[in-house]
């Protein structure tokens, strides 16, 4: 037994604010009773809100993110489809190891982990493609192994200007409801989410939006489907039901943990919070002379920061000392990331003391782990950034030798 709090710095599960936990602890009811849409109907809509759509329609699965990237394909393709793909770190190739294991044909397109999907290359193929065989686009919005958002809105620009008409699919796990996401200014046919990373609850809940465009393609698709069969959500989610058991605690935590988005905080206002505390932590990074995997730094991310630790040290024992020794959790470098990285997952519900905490154990961690910098190099930075954000010019210097 430890004591204290244990400080998660992950990017999902996030931490979960208390008004959402006691939200969920309610005694177990009857999802067929009259008023049961009483609590799911507002929920749809609200997601409707932080997804930025009004024309789409959105469904919830039982089922983490992976979950609704699987629903999102087998409702809309058909078996040997060719899909278009850009790969540049884990989730993205994921999901490229899904779509394969699920027949279609994909044409990847490997980019450096650390860049953005290529807009212009996908721009070009669709182009090339006249006859149309690519019948979707896939973007990784943000990926999280990497912590590198990508150009949506140009992809969408790319589809357009060359009169493609593939479906857009976006998987927005990390970024729906923390980095800016407008499913119908960006044309999304298929907008991918889950419940514990910007929306602060538990995981459980598969999250899709789905246009109009994507809901026809779905009548005609014939890839293999039955749990996640999109007829059989709507024709229930209509009253506000499910063809199954929904875990209604969760619900009423979404519920909780969307009121506090759209209602106390605000969308944008919870966006420009990301930003900000983004900007402190690449601040800090930097001040430690460290660099970040993102290759430059208009593709840095506002939720996820992928961190490289300098030369002859190992980011697991960064990772297993701050764990160990600071009850800390840090996100690991995942796949050829490993041992090379560690990120500082800041999305959901987070604070400016708490970026502070999370950059001044990465300091100790990495000095346990050998590496040579000085104590307070990147809180200071980080410190400096939050009195110039109110206004105040520090007057001190932090960290003097
Ligand atoms: C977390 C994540 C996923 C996987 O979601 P699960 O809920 O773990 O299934 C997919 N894509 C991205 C970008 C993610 O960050």
């Amino acid at each position: 037994m430890r004591s204290g709090q244990t400080q998660l710095f992950i990017p999902g599960p996030t931490n979960i604010p208390e008004a959402v936990r006691q939200a969920m602890n309610v005694p177990m009811q009857d999802m067929r009773a009259p008023d049961f849409g009483a609590l799911t109907l507002p929920v749809f809509a609200d997601l409707k809100r932080v997804m930025r759509t009004e024309t789409g329609t959105v469904m919830i699965f039982p089922g983490s993110g992976t979950a609704a990237w699987e629903a999102a394909i087998t409702n809309t393709l058909n078996p040997g489809d060719r899909v278009l793909m850009a790969r540049f770190g884990q989730f993205s190739k994921l999901w490229v190891e899904m779509a394969e294991r699920l027949g279609l044909s994909v044409e990847v397109i490997d980019v450096a982990w650390g860049a953005a999907t290529p807009v212009n290359e996908i721009a070009r193929r669709l182009g090339a493609d006249r006859s149309g065989a690519i019948k979707a686009v896939f973007v990784t919005h943000n990926e999280t192994a990497t912590g590198v958002t990508s150009d949506v809105a140009g992809v969408r620009r790319a589809l357009d200007e060359s009169l493609h008409d593939a479906l857009l699919f976006v998987d927005g796990v990390s970024s729906i409801g923390s980095i800016d996401f407008r499913m119908d200014d960006w044309g999304v046919d298929l907008a991918v989410t889950g419940s514990q990373k910007g929306l602060m609850c538990p995981a459980g809940l598969g999250i899709l939006g789905v246009s109009d465009k994507a809901l026809a393609a779905a009548r005609t698709a014939t890839m293999r489907r039955a749990y996640f069969e999109f007829a059989d959500m709507l024709a229930m989610n209509a009253t506000g039901y499910f063809p199954y058991t929904p875990p209604t605690p969760l619900i009423h935590g979404l519920k909780a943990a969307l009121d506090r988005i759209l209602r106390h905080e605000g969308l944008e206002a919870v966006l420009a919070r990301h930003h900000h505390l983004a900007q402190a932590v690449r601040r800090g990074v930097a001040a430690m002379g460290l660099s970040i995997v993102a290759e430059h730094p208009s593709l840095a991310s506002d939720t996820v920061t992928a961190i490289k630790v300098p030369e002859g040290i190992d980011a697991r024992e960064v990772i297993a000392i701050a764990y160990a020794e600071f009850n800390t959790s840090f996100g690991s470098g995942l796949g050829p990331l490993n041992g090379r990285v560690f990120r500082i997952g800041h999305l959901g519900d987070l604070n400016e003391a708490m970026v502070l905490t999370a950059l001044s154990v990465a300091e100790l961690a990495l000095v346990r782990a050998g590496a040579d910098l000085r104590f307070g190099a990147g809180v200071g930075a980080a410190q400096a950034w939050f009195a110039q954000a109110r206004g105040t010019a520090p007057r001190l210097t932090i960290a003097a030798e």
